[in-house]
Parts: structure tokens; C-alpha cells; sequence
């Protein structure tokens, strides 16, 4: 008999995370087979308002969205929560990283807001890191969701470099690569960051699962 396929829906209206989770999926199926019986949806197909996010780490934001979404869509959900942690700043800008410059700031105004924050420090005091959790719900009563959390070490640079990625990626100074997050592939970000690692430690969970 065919296995029957399990939707599970990605609470995301981005549709490049979509992409990303699809390309970690298929590109993991060799290794956990039950994974090709998994197909991805986007909540953007059910409408709905998103949830206030007032969790106090990005797991617990993770949770919340996953929770909203399960109760809307009446299936199992993935939903993350991301942003940058920055020693010197004690975490910050942490789950606030998409409105570090205020509730309707763009990327160019929190990567302004980082730099002026970070003007006294010297690169050696510049560590940060990309943090990426996950979470997969059941249903909105599901009492053991499944988690996942990635990092993803670098420095913040004194000024912007590179056109790719998103967010703060043209100030976070990757060591292994010597370059700026934006100065990479997308091929080859998706293979290293924190949501790659996050998505990895899931999908692996994911595939040892039975629906
Ligand atoms: P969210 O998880 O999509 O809400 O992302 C929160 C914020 O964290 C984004 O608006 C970015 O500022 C930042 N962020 C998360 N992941 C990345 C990344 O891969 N590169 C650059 N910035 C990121």
C-alpha cells in the first residue's frame, strides 16, 4: 500500500523560507526516507491574521505562531523565529531584530541602528550570532511539540558589505568564509546558517516520525 502523504503546513508568509524548507527536505530524503511522504504548504493559503508575538525567546515565538496555526488550519504546523544575537549588546537586538530601529523600521534603518551601537567596540568585541528556532505542532492542543534551535556564529563588520540575503547579512562577517553573509550564495548560505542547522536537526526529527 502507498504511504499516505502528511501535510504539514509552514507558518511563514515568506516565500524563500518556503523555498528553503522545501530544498532541506528533498535534499534529505535519501538519508530519512519517510520525509518523501511529507508535503509542505504555506499558511498564506488560509489567510488569517498572524499572532502577536509576545514571547520572550524565539522559541516561545516559534510556539506561538505554530499554536495560531494549527488552530486556523486544523494541521500539523512548522513555525520559526529568528534573529541576531550580539554579545556586546547582551543579546540584542535578539527577537526584537525586525524592529531594531522601531515598529515600522526596514533593514538599511536596524543595520544603521547596529553600526551607531557598535561604533565604540573593536572587532574583537564584535562577536554575534544568527539564532533560528523552530517548532512543530500536531495541533493546537499538542502537549509535546516537537523543537529545534540553530546558531550561527560570526562578527559584526563597521560597515556594509555585499548585495545578497536579507536583514542584517551585510554586517555579519561569516570567519569560514571570510566574507559577509551577504556576500555569499544563497547555496551556500542555505547550507551553513542558522536556519539550515535548525532545519537539519528538524527535518531529521521529521523523518523519524509517524503521522
Ligand atoms: P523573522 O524570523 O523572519 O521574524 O526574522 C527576524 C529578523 O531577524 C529579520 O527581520 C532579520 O532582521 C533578522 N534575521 C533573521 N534571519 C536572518 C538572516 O538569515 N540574515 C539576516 N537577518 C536575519
Amino acid at each position: 500500500m502507498e504511504p499516505m502523504t502528511t501535510t504539514l503546513v509552514i507558518a511563514t508568509h515568506n516565500l524563500g523560507k518556503l523555498r528553503e524548507f522545501e530544498a532541506m527536505r528533498t535534499a534529505m530524503i535519501p538519508d530519512f526516507p519517510a520525509l518523501a511522504d511529507i508535503a509542505f504548504a504555506p499558511l498564506g493559503d488560509w489567510g488569517g491574521e498572524p499572532p502577536e508575538e509576545n514571547g520572550d525567546t524565539f522559541l516561545a515565538n516559534a510556539l506561538i505562531k505554530a499554536r495560531a496555526a494549527t488552530r486556523l488550519t486544523g494541521l500539523p504546523v512548522i513555525a520559526d523565529d529568528s534573529g541576531l544575537e550580539v554579545t556586546a549588546l547582551g543579546g540584542a537586538p535578539g527577537i526584537y531584530s525586525a524592529r531594531y530601529a522601531g515598529p515600522e523600521a526596514d533593514d538599511a534603518a536596524n543595520n544603521t541602528r547596529l553600526l551607531n551601537e557598535l561604533a565604540e567596540y573593536p572587532q574583537a568585541d564584535r562577536t554575534a550570532r544568527f539564532v533560528c528556532a523552530l517548532a512543530m505542532l500536531r495541533s493546537a492542543e499538542d502537549a509535546a511539540p516537537m523543537t529545534a534551535e540553530g546558531f550561527w556564529p560570526g562578527e559584526i563588520l563597521d560597515a556594509p558589505r555585499g548585495t545578497e540575503g536579507f536583514g542584517y547579512d551585510p554586517l555579519f562577517y561569516v570567519p569560514e568564509h571570510n566574507c559577509a553573509a551577504a556576500e555569499l550564495s544563497s547555496g551556500i548560505k542555505n547550507r551553513i546558517s542558522h536556519r539550515a542547522r535548525a532545519l537539519t536537526d528538524l527535518m531529521r526529527q521529521l523523518g523519524n516520525t509517524r503521522f
